[in-house]
């Protein structure tokens, strides 16, 4: 017979544990030393780098398998990875990719812009500087934020109006585009709820006498799909307190709060139990 429930907690980043204008998770220390206590798998899945989220862990003081660039690559340890096909070791990381690659991702927009003349701005057509002063980051921080392996954010610099176009464009090439919390996100047929769904997959493999039971938090439309995805999903209202991802989940619920204090009171209610 299986166990009781285990939880399994997946959430995005920026603007959910993380504070979106200083990066802060303070207002999330008690919930996440509780997380700590009960040994819950936290798994990351963000836009944020391999190495960005790598480093976050550290200081955060967790560890285990999380998600890079809007579900594009799964990142584990050797464990995790054995017996598993087509994994790629990339610096320390073991990783399974769900999306296209980056000189792919960069060749389409290349293309996109010759021809149609749409105008928008890649990290890849930025400096160090310029990131650094679109996120808030230092330089160092913008070099890590700008190694992409399968995902490339941009500002859209034409009327808004035809990122409906561009949309339809990127469809042509296999791609699609999502909105996070500062930038677009140009990606392959990757999102966070399918690396969810392979992640749930693999833990039920190895721990099959376990009955686990997923928790998603974000705040952004690139988190849609992973709160539809999740068994109990939680909304946190954007920095401004607007409510800006509406998941069908029947398991929904909204947080009090913005930002890791949003995070913080969720969490602490569901943990309780
Ligand atoms: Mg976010």
């Amino acid at each position: 017979m299986k166990q009781v429930k285990k939880y399994i907690i997946f959430t995005d980043l920026d603007g959910t544990l993380l504070d979106h204008d200083t990066y802060s998770w303070d207002a999330a220390k008690t919930a996440l030393k509780k997380i700590k206590d009960k040994q819950i798998p936290l798994i990351f899945n963000t836009s944020k780098t391999l190495d960005e989220i790598k480093n976050l862990q550290e200081k955060i003081g967790i560890n285990g398998p999380f998600v890079a660039e809007n579900g594009g690559v799964i990142a584990f340890k050797e464990d995790f990875a054995k017996d598993r096909k087509n994994i790629k070791k990339i610096g320390e990381h073991y990783c399974f990719f769900l999306g296209k690659e980056i000189h792919f991702i960069l060749d389409a927009l290349h293309d996109i812009r010759q021809r149609t003349g749409l105008k928008f701005k890649g990290f890849h057509d930025m400096d160090t500087k310029e990131i650094a002063k679109l996120c808030n980051f230092s330089e160092e921080e913008a070099k890590i934020s700008a190694q992409r392996t399968c995902s490339e954010p941009l500002i859209w610099l034409d009327d808004e109006i035809k990122v409906g176009e561009f949309i339809h464009i990127l469809t042509q090439y296999g791609l699609r585009l999502t909105k996070g919390g500062r930038f677009y996100h140009v990606m392959g047929d990757n999102d966070k709820g399918r690396a969810v769904r392979w992640l749930m997959h693999t833990y039920s493999q190895l721990f099959p006498m376990e009955n686990f039971q997923s928790i998603g938090l974000g705040d952004g439309e690139n988190d849609r799909r992973m709160l539809n995805t999740v068994d109990y999903a939680i909304v946190i209202p954007s920095f401004d307190k607007q409510i800006k991802v509406f998941p069908d989940n029947p398991n929904k619920s909204v947080a009090k709060f913005p930002g890791p204090k949003g995070w913080n009171q969720s969490l602490m209610e569901i943990l309780k139990y």
